[in-house]
């Protein structure tokens, strides 16, 4: 079959390589001049099963209201005229409660632990270098109570089969050196064994240059104006280069899928979350941790590419806004400073924002809607990195008609 897939980030990109694993001719349109230049570019890194909890949980409203009134570091809510906003809103509230967080986290759980294993896989096959750190992630807790509170949380995980060390402040500083320096204002730390990290961006490029390889044709500088259907058929799509026709379409779009699918007539609830990345140096320099990690309390998370130490926080609704101000990065800057005070080269920081195409579920929408060759591969939130070499297997077998091995329970188009 030749299958079209809309959006080269990474989940373009993997859904390409998986489709051409099945041997189908495989195109992919991207309006960037190479793989996961939008939000696929500067994420924390993380591949982290070990924090697959959705946003929405009972104790999300009272941070999403005092952050109305407060300068808040992680969470930036701007009234704003997009009636959109409003109705993700709502959605989002409406899965703030224990059993949907339960359950959203579940599903999650379950396809970040599925694509973790695609990702090892593909990695072994190709022997992609993509700075990967194997061997855990740590959570960090500086208040006790937050850390019971973390350390109760862990049992929607666990009881899931993963596993999870609750560890003491000197303990955390042993499984990471460090944090020798700030272990004594820990409370204690959570350590996910089995989570990993490395570049998406370089992972992606390389991988496409892999799929290319295989036949895959990439259109990069090309941007979609516009997918025709005709009935319940897409027949072609338009760019700015022409016409792509294929027999089958993957929409792969990240945040912007829902503006490409509402021409179509179908209501995707995903809506950009903006999100700032610090890139720093660490040549030369000594104390910069090795595994990746999540400053609880300050929403931080930070992983180590090689000779860069990337650290990424803040979720702010500003719409498709992706502009940035040094003093954005202040906060995560100071952090930096805190936790890992001889890491890097503070003063020769680099800055970018992106946006997490986010769902209320924090789950992602896969499958079909209403057009019978349209596949969605979209809305993978705040883990797509982690997510996204799951989904595009899910996506292949589907296309394929093959029971995909994960279930898909909360995780399709119908449930989304
Ligand atoms: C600050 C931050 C930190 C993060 N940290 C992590 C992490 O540690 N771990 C993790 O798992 N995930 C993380 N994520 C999430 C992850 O980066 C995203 O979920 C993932 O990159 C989404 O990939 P995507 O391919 O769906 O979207 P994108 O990478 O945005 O790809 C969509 C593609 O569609 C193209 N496109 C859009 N419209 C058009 C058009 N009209 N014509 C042609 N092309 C078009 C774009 O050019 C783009 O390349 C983080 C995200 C942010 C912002």
């Amino acid at each position: 079959m030749r299958i079209a897939v809309l959006g080269g980030g990474i989940v373009g990109v993997t859904s390409a390589y998986a489709l051409a694993q099945d041997g189908h001719e495989v195109v992919v349109v991207d309006r960037q001049p190479l793989a996961a230049n939008e939000t696929s570019f500067s994420n924390a890194g993380m591949v982290a099963p070990g924090h697959a909890y959705t946003w929405a949980s009972p104790r999300a409203p009272k941070i999403l209201l005092k952050s109305l009134w407060r300068d808040d570091t992680s969470l930036r809510f701007r009234f704003s005229t997009d009636p959109r906003l409003y109705a993700w809103s709502l959605r989002f509230l409406r899965e703030c409660n224990a059993a949907s967080a339960a359950r959203n986290t579940a599903n999650k759980l379950r396809l970040c632990l599925f694509s973790q294993a695609q990702l090892q896989e593909t990695v072994s096959r190709t022997g992609i270098e993509f700075d990967r750190v194997t061997g855990g992630a740590v959570y960090l807790y500086r208040d006790p109570a937050l850390f019971e509170a973390g350390v109760r949380n862990t049992r929607v995980l666990t009881d899931l089969g993963l596993e999870l060390r609750a560890l003491d402040p000197q303990r955390a500083a042993e499984v990471e050196p460090a944090l020798d320096s700030v272990k004594g204002q820990l409370a204690g730390a959570i350590y996910s064994p089995s989570d990993e990290s490395g570049d998406c961006h370089v992972f992606a490029n390389k991988l496409a240059a892999i799929a290319a390889g295989m036949g895959v044709e990439f259109r990069w500088s090309t941007t979609i104006l516009r997918i025709e259907a005709s009935g319940d058929r897409i027949e072609k799509v338009l760019t700015d280069k022409g016409e792509v026709a294929a027999d089958a379409y993957v929409m792969a779009l990240g945040s912007y899928a829902p503006i490409e699918a509402r021409k179509l007539g179908v209501n995707l609830p995903i809506y950009p979350v903006k999100g700032y990345a610090l890139t720093l140096d660490v040549e030369g320099r000594n104390g910069a941790p090795m595994l990746s990690g999540v400053d609880e309390q300050n929403l931080v998370a930070w992983s180590r590419l090689g000779r860069r130490l990337r650290l990424t926080a803040t979720a702010e609704f500003a719409g498709y806004d992706t502009s940035h101000e040094p003093s954005d990065f202040a906060h995560m800057l100071k952090v930096a400073r805190q936790l890992f005070p001889e890491a890097a080269d503070f003063d020769r920081p680099s800055y970018w924002a992106g946006l997490r195409p986010m769902t209320p579920k924090g789950t992602p929408i896969l499958g079909q809607a209403r057009h019978r060759n349209l596949w969605f591969n979209t809305g993978l939130g705040h883990m797509g990195w982690t997510m996204s070499h799951g989904t595009a297997r899910v996506t292949a077998d589907m296309i394929a008609g093959r029971k995909p091995e994960v279930d898909l329970k909360g995780l399709t188009f119908a449930d989304a």
